[in-house]
């Protein structure tokens, strides 16, 4: 009897050990590096899907649930979920098992383009640090190196993903920044939805006229309003953008007054629907630039 049962023992511990690394995540952003980084050893949900707002969701009981089923909750940080605090101990999840991407990314200043109607972005830091593709490459360390402290067993694995995934970021990086170049410089000028892609236009090298503040549903007041109209119509700006997780009204409007188009829908907080261009993280950059690109140039 006795080395029946220490077989079954070992075949239920072995079980356990190759059982995923679960892990839930907040944006459907962090889904894609997180199942990049861990491959077949992670089983990844994401909280918000495709085109959902992670500036105004409002976590539900089975969120509630999902989160304290997690080993680990990987977040993007820089006060980006607001709502976090609360899902995370209503939840009961302890701090050690919340993974903050962003660690170790430098943080832009929310808001340093001029907002005459001063509203409040929330915090000091822009949260959308994953718009430079750089700092993805930092994101994906985090990730490794989350997954692999919660199973040493991955070890190699991790390191490995993590490196290959690293060389496609750098590819794309130096593409982006090729594909803005393409626009004349007089028309590098992105005018969008929500203050989100600070980080991009850094990056690829385009100036950034968000309509909206850092979060999403601060709508400009008039003054500010009227002085977008004048500054697109000075610029001789062609389009503007809207976003696919914000509502789109002020942008139209603008661009109507304006007379500048619609140059389309960018990718900001959210990836595409599965079999989209922008259904994953490198697909979002490519997304972004044809639209920026071919509206623009
Ligand atoms: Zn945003």
């Amino acid at each position: 009897m006795r080395p029946i049962l220490l077989l079954v023992f070992a075949a239920v511990l072995a079980a356990a050990d190759n059982a995923p690394l679960k892990v839930v995540c907040t944006t459907t952003i962090l889904a894609d590096l997180a199942r990049q980084v861990g491959g077949g050893r992670v089983e990844v949900v994401s909280l918000l899907k495709p085109g959902a707002d992670p500036h105004t969701f409002q976590p539900s009981p089975d969120d509630v649930r999902l989160i304290a089923s997690a080993r680990l909750v990987v977040v993007n940080g820089l006060g980006y979920e607001g709502w976090l605090d609360q899902l995370i101990s209503a939840a009961g999840v302890s701090r050690e098992r919340v993974v903050i991407a962003s660690t170790g990314v430098e943080p832009m200043t929310a808001g340093a383009h001029a907002h005459a109607d001063g509203h409040d972005h929330g915090g000091d830091q822009d949260p959308h640090a994953w718009h430079d593709a750089k700092n993805g490459m930092r994101y994906v360390a985090n990730l490794r190196d989350a997954f692999t402290a919660a199973d040493a067993a991955g070890t190699g694995d991790y390191a490995a993903w993590c490196d290959l995934y690293q060389a496609q970021l750098r590819v794309i990086d130096a593409w982006m920044k090729k594909q803005i170049a393409t626009l004349p410089s007089e028309r590098r000028v992105l005018v969008t939805s929500h203050d989100a892609m600070a980080y991009f236009a850094r990056a690829y090298g385009l100036e950034v006229v968000p309509v909206e503040g850092i979060t999403t549903g601060q709508e400009p007041d008039p003054a500010r309003f009227a002085k977008l109209i004048t500054l697109l119509r000075t610029r001789g700006v062609p389009a503007v953008f809207i976003e696919s997780s914000a509502n789109p009204k002020v942008v139209e409007r603008l661009g109507t007054e304006a007379g500048a188009r619609l140059g389309g829908v960018l990718l900001a907080d959210s990836l595409d629907l599965p079999g989209q261009l922008g259904d994953s993280y490198l697909g979002m950059f490519a997304h972004n630039a044809r639209t920026i690109v071919s509206a623009l140039k």
